[in-house]
């Protein structure tokens, strides 16, 4: 379903054609103006790295994807499960996640190592951020009704794309975390607990409803590969932001 596409500019994980006529995208490290730690394609604003290098380098991702840099939705993103209905753009702040059913508008989430949740229904479209605390706190589950409100669909209408995040391989975590979750998800079989929040994110899912068959997972571990992706606990801190983008034809 979906494929890391490489012979344009700016590299993409994009999906079929054939499967979404919508946007949808997630960036990788490449292809953008940004000098290290921040190197190349940083979209993040909360970082040290320059503002007009991350202004260049978000018009190069949407202008690559055929959208308008002036019809952008950001949200703020403070590790909660609040979702917000825009059909303007701009900067919403205190939600992680953004629907709109306005057609051409983009909504953008940020990460470098969280999980970003594309979700896509007939006539509406969701981009959440989620960590373990997201997770924790409903998240998932919270963009898949805001997007079934907003389509006026069922969850059987809708379908969730995972993007490059870290993973069971390389997301160590303290068992005051890993208790939190389904045993299917941590992996303690080399010593401290390993949690892998996309298959939190599927069971989740899953008990609202949606098909397991409708989850569609690009399957990159943000930590694993320094070459492509940013990683906050790879990099200390010091490193750029990812990007996971929807908006409707
Ligand atoms: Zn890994």
């Amino acid at each position: 379903m979906w494929t890391l596409l490489t012979d344009g500019p700016v590299p993409l994980w994009r999906p079929s054609p054939t499967a979404v006529s919508d946007v949808l995208l997630f960036s990788t490290r490449r292809g953008g103006v940004s000098p290290p730690p921040y190197d190349t394609l940083n979209l993040g604003r909360s970082t040290p790295d320059r503002p007009e290098a991350v202004t260049a380098n978000r018009e190069r991702l949407l202008h690559s994807a055929g959208l308008a840099p002036d019809r952008l939705a950001t949200a703020g993103q403070v590790h909660g499960a609040r979702v917000v209905e825009v059909d303007a753009p701009g900067h919403v702040p205190e939600c992680d996640a953004l629907v709109t059913r306005a057609r051409g508008l983009a909504l953008a989430v940020t990460t470098a190592d969280c999980m970003a949740l594309l979700y896509l229904a007939p006539g509406a479209v969701a981009a959440a951020h989620a960590g373990w605390r997201g997770v924790d706190a409903g998240m998932c589950e919270a963009a898949l009704r805001a997007v079934c409100e907003a389509s006026g669909h069922a969850p059987e209408a809708v379908t969730v794309h995972l993007g490059p995040a870290i993973r069971g391989c390389c997301y160590e975590v303290g068992d005051e975390v890993a208790d939190r979750f389904p045993i299917e998800a941590v992996d303690r079989s080399r010593g401290r607990a390993r949690l892998d929040l996309p298959t939190v994110a599927r069971l989740r899912l899953a008990q609202c409803g949606l098909p397991a068959a409708h989850v569609h997972d690009v399957g990159a571990c943000t930590a694993c590969e320094p070459a492509w992706y940013y990683s906050h606990r790879r990099d200390e801190g010091r490193t750029g932001r990812l990007w996971a983008v929807a908006a409707r034809r």
